[in-house]
Formats: structure tokens, C-alpha cells, sequence
């Protein structure tokens, strides 16, 4: 703001709230603030990994927390659950896929597609023929959709834009 404008006091500022907003933001982002480990109070530090940057304990190896960074901000890595089971899942890699499996392997083979560190889907459709649900798989042919209940049941529908549509009857 320069001085001109307190010359005109009954002008009030157009949008000083919105100024104020962005500069208070301007001031958190320059802001050093430490996080510390929950697990052994030592700092945290952000990190490069594989997947993007993280957060992780200054004591490492010691302590192996780590956290997920958002926005600069260490936040826990949030938990999805199996569909199935209801167990953890966990973020698994095999040759360049990417994939959530049950942490209950080998009792429960349920596994999630992998979107941008995120279980895709949680989207669940009903399976007609046993009244659990479906979930979507991917296979060497491309997505499809089986029953959270297989090998028990073995109903599969079609994959059409991320929703399962029945087979075509020939
Ligand atoms: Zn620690
Ligand atoms: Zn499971
Ligand atoms: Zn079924």
C-alpha cells in the first residue's frame, strides 16, 4: 500500500480481506516450522523418495517413522482398509506396477489398483451372484470386475470407464 491511499480514507481497501489472507499465507509458507517425531521427539526431515518427498525421522535408521508430506506438512499415512477382511492394506510394487494388497495374505488375496498413492477402489457394486461385492482388477486383457468372495465365486463383469457393466449376451 502506498501513502496515496490514506488520502482517501472513505474509500475502503476493495478486497483487504482476501490481501490480508494472501499475505498471512505468504508468511506461513516462509515460516520454518519443525515437526517432530511422534515416535522419539527427534525432528523430522523431509525426504526424496522414489514416490515424491516424505517425511522422515532424524534418527533413522533408529526410528523408522515416517510420514506422507502434504503441502510441506508431515501427515500420517492414512489407512485403507481390505473390502474384504478388513485388514490394512499396504502399497505393494511388482515390476512397474504399482497395487494395495491385504496385509492378511495369503488368507485373503484381495488386491486394489494403485491411483496416485490411493486405493482406486473403494467403489463397491454388489454381486448379483452371491450378495457380497465386486471390485475392480486388472488383468493382462485390461480392467475387469470379480467378486470380493473369489475363488468362491467366480462372477466377473466387464469394465466400462471405471463401472462394471454385464457381459454381453451373444
Ligand atoms: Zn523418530
Ligand atoms: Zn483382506
Ligand atoms: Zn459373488
Amino acid at each position: 500500500m502506498s501513502d496515496q491511499d490514506n488520502s482517501h480514507p472513505k474509500q475502503p481497501p476493495s478486497n483487504w480481506e482476501q490481501e490480508f489472507l494472501d499475505q498471512d499465507d505468504a508468511h506461513v509458507r516462509a515460516a520454518k516450522i519443525r515437526y517432530r517425531c511422534p515416535k522419539c521427539e527427534s525432528l523430522l526431515v523431509l525426504k526424496e523418495g522414489a514416490n515424491g518427498s516424505f517425511w522422515g525421522c532424524e534418527a533413522f535408521p533408529i526410528c523408522d517413522y515416517t510420514a506422507n508430506n502434504q503441502e510441506g506438512k508431515p501427515v500420517r499415512p492414512i489407512r485403507y482398509l481390505c473390502p474384504a477382511c478388513h485388514s490394512p492394506l499396504r502399497k505393494k510394487t511388482f515390476k512397474d506396477n504399482t497395487f494395495w494388497g491385504c496385509s492378511s495374505y495369503p488368507e485373503c488375496k484381495i488386491t486394489v489398483e494403485d491411483n496416485h498413492g490411493v486405493p482406486s477402489d473403494t467403489k463397491k457394486y454388489p454381486c448379483r451372484e452371491c450378495g457380497h461385492y465386486l471390485i475392480r482388477k486388472r488383468s493382462k486383457n485390461g480392467y475387469f470386475w470379480g467378486c470380493i468372495t473369489y475363488p468362491k465365486c467366480k462372477n466377473t463383469l466387464n469394465d466400462d470407464k471405471g463401472l462394471p457393466v454385464l457381459r454381453k449376451k451373444r
